[in-house]
């Protein structure tokens, strides 16, 4: 024991030398940095309160008709007649929730149903769903991945990814984002025989950028005993022409040996799901933690997602005019000088850098003065330290709203400095 931790310890030492306890000392340095944001009068990017939502891209905000381009309903579907009906008719006749796990009192109809909608969807034997696609990565990882085997991952993943890795006790290795070389470099140095999970998503949701997964599943085929699994949040519904997902686009279905998925974009809802052909699978229904030891998902929200998922399956003209939007934005904001998140449009994501916080707010309150709201995005949560304004497009976005989006950003490009 060292000299100072005696002396704290000694009962006789008066009480109030005792170093001040306080656990949220660690988030001194964030609060000033906030505080110091707003007392320039700028408003609070992360506290946005929607008044009144009108359709699937518009909003009231403080009175305002805004349209939104900072949502992950890619598709559409939160305002969809079947899919309201759906929930309503749910509501009335299973109640309002379930108050209960999935393996006790907390499956309903609803729930297989919403299960069998996944299968025919992906085309899969299996699918589980959990209560938020958080809690599906949470799940999938830390049970598939145990002790003595290993995750690797993209350094870019999710956190939900991270969080699920951390919760396991399998060891931990990342590689370059979007590198097929430092991954097949990284699976190199890892024992033969140890049991590997690779972890990739299809669509990576800061940049916009997509994975180049037949060239990845290549690189995993050289090494033994690795099992994929792709995380789709943000390519279900738009890619590939069942809108599986980036992976069923690339034509790489049969190497991928989990896909996760989220309700709470494309779908329209909240929820997340694993889907799966191995033979063992409903196995993790006993085994994994975040399945297990939470409430199931309210009878309405499942009657939603499932309605939701089969009118996906034939929404070949909402993936067209979807690309469409992405295509005319991504031109548009090039054209003004905007640097963004890829070169060219790869998804329903459309990143726009900026140089620091300062620039980033003051862009992000003029565009949502001019009656436009997109996602504010600021490290951790971004890659190497930037800061980006976060456009999502949705398939009800009008031709005519995407130029009015177009209009906003040269105005409030040209007000903040951002652009020339
Ligand atoms: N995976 C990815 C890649 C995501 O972007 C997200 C949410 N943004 C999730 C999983 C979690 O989904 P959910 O909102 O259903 O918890």
């Amino acid at each position: 024991m060292s000299e100072a931790t005696a002396t704290a310890n000694d009962a006789s030492t008066p009480a109030e030398v005792a170093a001040p306890r306080d656990l949220f000392s660690k988030f001194d340095a964030l609060i000033a940095e906030r505080e110091a944001l707003l007392a320039t009068g700028v408003r609070d990017p992360f506290s946005i309160v929607m008044d009144e939502v009108k359709s699937p891209t518009v909003a009231v905000i403080k009175g305002k008709e805004t349209i939104l381009l900072g949502t992950y309903n890619y598709m559409g579907m939160t305002f969809d007649p079947d899919v309201v009906q759906a929930g309503k008719d749910a509501l009335d006749a299973f109640g309002a929730g379930t108050t209960g796990s999935r393996v006790l009192n907390g499956t309903y109809q609803g729930h297989k149903e919403v299960e069998q909608a996944l299968i025919d969807f992906y085309g899969t034997e299996h699918a589980m769903v959990f209560s938020t696609g958080y809690q599906a990565n949470l799940g999938m990882i830390s049970t598939l991945a145990g002790k003595g085997d290993y995750i690797i991952l993209d350094a870019d993943s999710h956190a939900s990814i991270y969080d699920g890795c951390y919760l396991g006790n399998a060891e931990i290795v990342r590689f370059r984002h979007n590198s097929v070389e430092n991954l097949d470099k990284r699976l190199g140095r890892l024992p033969a025989e140890a049991q590997k999970l690779v972890v990739l998503e299809g669509v990576y949701s800061m940049l916009g950028d997509v994975a180049p997964l037949p060239e990845m599943v290549a690189a995993v085929r050289k090494h033994a005993n690795c099992m994929i699994l792709v995380d789709e949040a943000h390519g279900m519904g738009f890619f590939g022409p069942n809108g599986r997902g980036v992976y069923e686009e690339q034509g790489v279905e049969k190497d991928v040996d989990f896909v996760v998925g989220t309700f709470s974009k494309s779908v329209g809802t909240v929820g997340g799901f694993c889907v799966s052909n191995h033979p063992k699978f409903e196995v993790l229904r006993l085994v994994c933690r975040p399945y297990v030891f939470t409430a199931s998902l309210p009878p309405s929200v499942v009657a939603t997602a499932a309605t939701s998922i089969r009118k996906l399956m034939h929404a070949g003209d909402k993936r067209a005019h979807l690309w469409e939007n992405s295509r005319r934005l991504h031109g548009g904001l090039t054209d003004l000088g905007f640097t963004l998140g890829t070169k060219t449009p790869q998804s329903a994501i459309i990143a726009v850098i900026l140089t620091d916080q300062t620039q980033a707010v003051a862009m992000w309150q003029a565009l949502l003065e001019l009656g436009l709201y997109v996602n504010m995005a600021r490290p951790p949560a971004t890659p190497a330290g930037t800061f980006l304004l976060r456009c999502s497009l949705c398939a009800e976005h009008s031709a005519d709203q995407v130029e009015q989006i177009i209009g906003m950003f040269a105005a409030a490009g040209k007000a903040t400095g951002a652009i020339g």
